[in-house]
Order: structure tokens, then C-alpha cells, then sequence
């Protein structure tokens, strides 16, 4: 009886099952952590925006910039102030990372002072772009159930990541020999994901978040090598890639990262690094 019903129950209404549904192609979503730089010449976070702007590979790609608003090396300055400006003038997202001097752990501090520096950090980049940021991404992947429902209370949603290029300057290596090994060995572990149907599909693609530092001077130097390994390694994976795979219209940017965010600290993604190991 109970079988009849479930059959009868996955009749025309019923979605396809992913299963025998081909995954769909994926879109590299870029996004960029600690910035923006405050150097008044060879500034990293202008070339990174000169060459999303322009390059063999795709024109005009639109990355999320996950900014510091009062880094005392950045965000804090009248050129970082200026440089957050001209990301949203020129279609990127920017969103929150820390409104600290330094890059403080969100998880560390009272709920008093965390709910403190989100309102510091929405209304900083209020005042700059005039748009309340939607999305957050806690320095050193550190969250707990107190972190995000701060997050959620100031109008943000957690964004994580698949790939990471393990630039960071803070905690990272500068300078890496292995970025293409590095780049392979993530998209590995995301196509599995991807293969099982378990990541979200928007508009007909299926966004991979990759996260660079717009800070680190080798990374804005290599950022279009760093575009070609992703191209690259998805065709050594035989991961299909989306007409364009980088994202270019800011809406859309804005759907495929607020689909890919994590909102229930129970949820236990895979953090970059020792991220795991470190915070369980
Ligand atoms: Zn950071």
C-alpha cells in the first residue's frame, strides 16, 4: 500500500530525480578576501580589477570582494575607501570581512562586540557604496551558531568556499609552486559534489566559489595564470564549464552566491587548510 502511495506520490509533480539529470556546467565564482590594498602606486586590488576588467579569457568579470572597512593597512584608508567605491562603480559585490584595524575572528568575540563591528561594517560600506552588504565571510572560516545568527540580524548571509588558492597573506603562502597541483586537488573534491547533484544549480549553472587575497602581490601578479589553471584543470577533470565560466552581470553574481551561502552552523562544509581541524 505504502508503495502504491509513494509511486502514485512521484507522479508529474514530482521533480526529476538528480540522479540521471546531467550536473550542470559549473561557473567559476571569484571572490577576494582582506582587501582592498592601500598602496598609492602598484596597488594589487587595482591590477586585480584591470584584469578582470580585461583579459584573453573572458571580459568584464564580476568577483566578490569580501573587504576589511578600517584595516589600518586598507580598508581604513582614504585609498581603500576609494578602491571599495570603485568595486561597486564597477559591478563587483562588495561584502563584508572584518570592520576591525586587524583581521580580528568573529568567534572570539562577545556577541555584544561582534553585533558592534557588524553594524560598523554595514554602515561603513553604506556610506561608501551605498548598498547594505549581503554577504559575509568570517576571517579564518571561523563561525559558531552565535556568529552567524550576528550575521543573519544585520541583513548578511555566510559565504564559504570550494576552492581556495592558499594565498593568504596572514596565515598563508605568499608565494606558491604548487598553485596548479593546489587548484586540481580542490576541484577534485568538489566534483564529487558536484557529480552527486549536492550543490545548487542557478540559472542553468552551477556556481564554484574560489577565494583569492586581492592584498597578496603575487596573487594580483598571477591572477590570469590563476584563471587559465581553473580553466585548465576543469578540463582535466572533465568538469563542464558554463558558455562563459566566469561570472559578468552582477544580479547573477549576487544569486549564485547567496544560493551557495551557509546559513545553519550544523552544516560542516570543508574549510580550506587545517580550517577543520583547527576550529572542531
Ligand atoms: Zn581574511
Amino acid at each position: 500500500m505504502s508503495l502504491l502511495l509513494s509511486n502514485a506520490a512521484a507522479g508529474q509533480d514530482a521533480p526529476a530525480p538528480a540522479r540521471n539529470a546531467a550536473p550542470a556546467p559549473v561557473r567559476f565564482l571569484l571572490t577576494f578576501d582582506d582587501g582592498p590594498a592601500a598602496a598609492d602606486s602598484d596597488n594589487p586590488t587595482v591590477h586585480i580589477l584591470e584584469t578582470l576588467a580585461r583579459n584573453p579569457l573572458q571580459d568584464n568579470i564580476k568577483a566578490v570582494f569580501f573587504t576589511q572597512t578600517r584595516a589600518w593597512h586598507g580598508g581604513g584608508t582614504e585609498t581603500g575607501r576609494a578602491l571599495i567605491k570603485r568595486e561597486h562603480d564597477e559591478g563587483h559585490i562588495v561584502a563584508l570581512h572584518s570592520a576591525t584595524l586587524f583581521h580580528s575572528n568573529h568567534r572570539f568575540m562577545s556577541k555584544k562586540t561582534l553585533d558592534e563591528s557588524m553594524q560598523k561594517g554595514v554602515d561603513d560600506l553604506v556610506g561608501v557604496t551605498g548598498v547594505a552588504p549581503k554577504l559575509v565571510r568570517p576571517p579564518f572560516w571561523a563561525y559558531d551558531a552565535e556568529t552567524l545568527e550576528s550575521y543573519r540580524q544585520h541583513g548578511m548571509r555566510m559565504l564559504l568556499t570550494d576552492l581556495n588558492a592558499n594565498d593568504g597573506k596572514i596565515y598563508g603562502i605568499n608565494f606558491s609552486w604548487h598553485k596548479r597541483s593546489n587548484m586540481l586537488t580542490h576541484l577534485a573534491e568538489t566534483r564529487k559534489r558536484w557529480a552527486a547533484g549536492a550543490m545548487p544549480v542557478v540559472d542553468g549553472s552551477t556556481p564554484v566559489v574560489v577565494t583569492f587575497h586581492d592584498v597578496n602581490t603575487y596573487t594580483s601578479r598571477h591572477i590570469q595564470e590563476y584563471m587559465d589553471i581553473l580553466i585548465d584543470v576543469a578540463r582535466e577533470l572533465d568538469v563542464p564549464l558554463a558558455a562563459k565560466p566566469f561570472y559578468d552581470d552582477r544580479d547573477e553574481l549576487e544569486r549564485a552566491a547567496l544560493a551557495s551561502t551557509v546559513t545553519s552552523a550544523d552544516a560542516k562544509p570543508q574549510l580550506p587548510g587545517l580550517w577543520n581541524w583547527l576550529w572542531q
